[in-house]
């Protein structure tokens, strides 16, 4: 956990940056990227290419702090390598019974599981009688105990990074009701040194982070099995017209794509909602889960042009939210495929992706 460096490839005489280490900083991700994280008063935060990006091209790449297989997958998704299986995994832990592994050998590399994440997701059952939480709930449970576990078991690990991401926190008298109730379940389940310097309005924020920055991981049928929190991808702001796009490859890292070409200075967004569901939808998805009302360029586009030109990225498999990123060798287009469920895209000239006058709308 303590290996550093970057490799730096020469993909397409432009440089790609492939990073192998977990325990970075943003700051430090930041530096080694071709981004820059720039701070605007009435703007907060936000990232800009800092040279000339070509399409496909990685601008980000990292392992997330925590990521969790939700509930109604645990039996049938490797706890470790995220590998699915129709039928139930082979090798359950004995001890908590909530975590499958596909391998002798991935038990035995899912040492941050042994200890406080795997005592307290053992209590989850045993003290959950009285308490009826929702699935989604239990689900953003998980991810506190997985994540506050890690905090503890692995204290060169970057938390202030998770400290850092935005926090939304509801007001209303209900769902205040219900993150204390969260927080003190939490509170009952894990040990006390584990939770040392935690104090319950901590875990409620975190609860918010979690909800507000954490994004769901897909299987090939389109079915959300788990959540990822990675700090650096939190970074990208939203856009209805995103110029890049996130996944999660089979190693686990969380990438962050061009799907076009990106000039040196222009601001960078991932999309964090479906970009095919009409403007009314989505709007309504960031107000309630994001808080804020979106005013982005195509948001505010009345002449259906920004539309337009979205189509043009969208996964051809009908319920995937993913876009089409280029693979690009010796300046021509290869492919285009989606990175959430490795569809191709049709076998179409995709020239204009490259041509100097690519304009985006
Ligand atoms: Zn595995
Ligand atoms: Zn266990
Ligand atoms: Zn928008
Ligand atoms: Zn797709």
């Amino acid at each position: 956990m303590t290996s550093r460096g970057f490799e730096h490839t020469k993909a397409n005489t432009k440089q790609e940056f492939v990073t192998n280490n977990e325990d970075i900083t943003v700051d430090e991700l930041i530096t080694e990227s071709p981004v820059q994280c720039i701070s605007e008063k009435g703007k907060g935060r936000y990232l800009v290419a800092t040279r000339d990006l070509a399409a496909g091209e990685i601008v980000m790449s990292s392992i997330p702090y925590t990521t969790t297989v939700s509930k109604s997958f645990v039996s049938k998704v490797c706890h470790n390598c995220f590998k699915e299986d129709v039928k139930k995994l082979p090798h359950q832990c004995q001890y908590c019974k909530e975590v499958f592994f596909c391998s002798e050998n991935c038990k035995k590399q899912a040492t941050m599981h042994e200890g406080a994440e795997c005592d307290s997701l053992r209590r989850i059952k045993m003290q959950n009688n009285g308490t009826k939480f929702s699935s989604d709930e239990l689900s953003d449970i998980r991810t506190v105990i997985c994540t506050l576990a890690r905090r503890y078991s692995d204290p060169a690990s970057n938390y202030h990074d998770i400290d850092k991401l935005v926090c939304n926190r509801p007001t209303d008298k209900i769902s205040a009701k219900y993150l204390t109730a969260m927080a003190k379940f939490v509170v009952k389940i894990m040990d006390e040194e584990v939770l040392s310097g935690i104090t319950d309005e901590d875990i409620i924020d975190l609860i918010c982070k979690i909800r507000c920055n954490a994004f769901g991981l897909w299987n090939k049928q389109q079915k959300c099995f788990g959540t990822a929190l990675s700090p650096p991808s939190s970074f990208f702001n939203h856009s209805c017209m995103p110029n890049c796009a996130r996944s999660v490859t089979n190693s686990n890292h969380v990438q962050v794509r061009t799907i076009h070409p990106v000039k040196s200075g222009q601001e960078l967004c991932i999309s964090y909602v479906d970009p095919k569901e009409p403007i009314a939808d989505r709007k309504n998805v960031l107000l309630n889960a994001y808080y804020f009302d979106c005013t982005c360029r195509r948001c505010i586009d009345t002449t259906g042009e920004c539309d337009r030109f979205m189509q043009t990225f969208y996964c051809t498999k009908q319920a995937c939210n993913g876009l089409l990123v280029p693979t690009i060798q010796n300046n021509v287009i290869t492919e285009r495929a989606c990175k959430i469920c490795s569809r191709k895209g049709d076998a179409k000239d995709n020239s204009w992706l490259l041509s100097e006058d690519f304009t985006i709308p």
